[in-house]
Formats: C-alpha cells, sequence, structure tokens
C-alpha cells in the first residue's frame, strides 16, 4: 500500500491559474505516452508515485490516451482505488474530449452531444464523480461556439467537472469563447498548448498574448519536444525512445542533421550553465510569465526528478535568450 513522501510539498512551487483561485506546480505530469495498455503496468504506478511523492499535484489525462484509446484513463482509474485515491482532494485530474474516440458522427470534435457523453465514459474509467479540469481538445470549425462552450458550462453545472479548459485554440477563438464561457458564468481557468524553443506557433497565432490579456493559465505540452530537447538522442536513437518504442507521433526523420546540430547547440548552452539540456528547456519556458505549468511526459521516474530541477533554473540573460531565438529559428 502506497503511503505519500511527508515531503512531498517542501521543493516543488506553485504559480497561480491566470486570476483563478487556483494554483498549479510548475511542472505536471501527462498521460499521453507510457500509460496505455502497452506499458507494464508497474512503471505506470512509479511514474504516479514519483511525481506525487515530488508535489506534482496535476495528472493531465485525455479520452483517447492509450493504446488502446482510453486505456491510460483506465489505468489511472486503478491506480486511484488502489493507492492514490485516499489523496483525492490534493490532487489535480484532467481530462479531454476533441479528438476522434468512438465510431459514428458522435464521438469527435466539439458537439454537446459527443462532450457530455465523453466525460461521462472518462470520469467511468477513472471512477471519479468530478474531474478539475475538462477540456475541449481542439478547435472544431463546423460547431457552433456557443454549443461546445455551453457543453462545457453544462459539466461544471452538473458538478462532473470543476474548471474548464481550451486546447489548441488560437489568440482569436479564445477570444470569442472566453466572451460565451464569460457570459455562462462557467469558471474558464487555463489554456493548454504546444510551446517549446522548437515549437513558437503560440507566440504567432496570438494565443500567447491573448492568455496574458485575459489572465488565464497557460500550461505547455510537449515541452521537450517529446524528448528532442533532452540527451535522449544526443547519441543515436535507443532502442528504448519513444521514436522506436512508439513513434506514431516523433518520427526518425524529425532527427535530421539539420534539428541535430540544433539540439547539440543547445545542449553546449545548457553545459556552459551548468544544468542538463531538459533542464534548461523548461525553464526557458516557465521563465515566460504568462506560462502556468509545463506539462511533461515521462518514461521512467529519473526523467521526472531530472525535469523537477528546472523550477530552480537560473535566469536567462538576453544574450542566450537572443541565442536560444536564433537556433530555433536557424
Ligand atoms: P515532453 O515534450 O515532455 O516529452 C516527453 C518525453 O521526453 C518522455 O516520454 C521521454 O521520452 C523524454 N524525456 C522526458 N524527460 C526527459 C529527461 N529528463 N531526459 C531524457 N528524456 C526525457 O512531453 P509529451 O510530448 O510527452 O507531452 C506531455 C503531455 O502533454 C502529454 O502526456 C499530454 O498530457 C499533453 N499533451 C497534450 C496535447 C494536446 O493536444 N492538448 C498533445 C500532446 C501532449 P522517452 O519515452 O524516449 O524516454
Amino acid at each position: 500500500m502506497y503511503t505519500a513522501s511527508k515531503e512531498r510539498y517542501t521543493a516543488m512551487e506553485y504559480n497561480r491559474c491566470g486570476n483563478s483561485g487556483l494554483l498549479l506546480p510548475k511542472v505536471s505530469l501527462g498521460l499521453w505516452h507510457n500509460f496505455g495498455d502497452t506499458s507494464k503496468f508497474e512503471n505506470i504506478r512509479e511514474l504516479c508515485f514519483t511525481a506525487f511523492d515530488n508535489g506534482i499535484t496535476q495528472f493531465d489525462l485525455a479520452n483517447n490516451y492509450g493504446p488502446e484509446p482510453g486505456s491510460a484513463e483506465k489505468n489511472f482509474g486503478r491506480i486511484l482505488k488502489e493507492d492514490l485515491g485516499g489523496y483525492r482532494d490534493e490532487l489535480i485530474i484532467t481530462t479531454k474530449a476533441g479528438y476522434d474516440m468512438w465510431d459514428g458522427p458522435y464521438g469527435n470534435w466539439g458537439s454537446r452531444k459527443y462532450l457530455l457523453a465523453s466525460l461521462d465514459q472518462s470520469l467511468k474509467r477513472m471512477g471519479l464523480e468530478y474531474v478539475d479540469i475538462f477540456y475541449h481538445h481542439r478547435m472544431d470549425p463546423d460547431t457552433p461556439l456557443e454549443e461546445t462552450m455551453g457543453a462545457l458550462a453544462s459539466v461544471v453545472q452538473s458538478g462532473k467537472a470543476i474548471y474548464v479548459g481550451l486546447s489548441n485554440y488560437d489568440g482569436e477563438t479564445l477570444k470569442k469563447a472566453a466572451v460565451i464561457l464569460q457570459e455562462l458564468r462557467c469558471p474558464f481557468v487555463i489554456n493548454q498548448n504546444r510551446y517549446s524553443i522548437f515549437d513558437r506557433t503560440v507566440e504567432k497565432n496570438g494565443l500567447k498574448q491573448m492568455t496574458g490579456e485575459l489572465q488565464k493559465g497557460l500550461i505547455t505540452f510537449s515541452p521537450l519536444e517529446q524528448g528532442q530537447l533532452t540527451d535522449r538522442y544526443l547519441h543515436g536513437i535507443p532502442e528504448d525512445s519513444r521514436i522506436r518504442t512508439d513513434g506514431r507521433f516523433l518520427k526518425e526523420s524529425t532527427l535530421n542533421e539539420h534539428r541535430m546540430g540544433q539540439i547539440r547547440r543547445l545542449n553546449e548552452l545548457a553545459g556552459q550553465r551548468g544544468e542538463k539540456l531538459a533542464e534548461m528547456a523548461l525553464g526557458w519556458l516557465l521563465q515566460h510569465k504568462e506560462v502556468t505549468s509545463v506539462l511533461i511526459g515521462a518514461s521512467r521516474p529519473q526523467q521526472i526528478l531530472d525535469n523537477i530541477k528546472a523550477i530552480a533554473c537560473a535566469p536567462f540573460t538576453e544574450e542566450e535568450c537572443r541565442f536560444i531565438d536564433e537556433i530555433s529559428q536557424a
């Protein structure tokens, strides 16, 4: 039987999520990869325990995380039932709907029909009465924003979610959605978007700026570009790496000579700062005032411990920031 470390709140730091009452750990754990039925359950448990023992209170899921879709929620539900459930009020558990989840016209995108049914399924898989944050997972160009936002408001009214969030929205759509959610008095507190040294989309599509203006939180996913911004691939492609074990999204072809050159230069800079590349890449994100939390993935507990060091990362000089920008644009 698991007992959480008594020291779990000594090192982690917590940021306020926008102007809400919610505090989130600077580092959060995502269950997209390595938590499905193709992963060893014992390792899944160790990853969750290592995170919580070190103050990571936020665990991020989605209906489709697996493989098989749904299995990450099912496995996390088992951990809650057997071990972590006693700490429910210390946990922020999030899930999402917006991508393809079940057959037919009602298992995808942003209809009210899909979102309400999907959250019910997620709660069942995790054995929960409510999640802390329920996200719409991606923009839906064909469903009226009023309908999707209305569904988010409904899940809060029905007690199945405490807060709501938007994921993969751009600045303009975020602004429209926020107006509707405000009218509905829905506690919309956070945006979840991809953001890293290599992926600057949110700096270009208005999302980052609008998040700041609206005083919402921003949690950044794939902050290590799925492992590229670490020492993982510096000396070839290890057999136990994501590219080899589950290369659905990160392909070997991404690591061409140009990308490897960028990674090596960033790794040298991290070395000069006395840090590991992963630590510097996460610390670089956390210095942006809009960023509430970096949402990491991990395949082994030590990666979580290494990544948490980012909260004590040295401040970046202007010259270092320019250098990082230059490398990412090169
Ligand atoms: P990261 O960019 O943090 O990549 C995680 C991977 O990087 C790990 O699996 C591991 O790869 C490697 N890694 C992590 N730390 C280290 C380290 N210290 N040293 C060496 N290698 C390391 O994030 P993810 O891409 O996994 O995404 C994180 C979370 O974001 C997801 O779990 C999910 O919750 C969320 N997400 C949300 C999306 C959305 O649309 N809203 C989309 C994608 C993700 P390896 O397995 O090779 O060891």
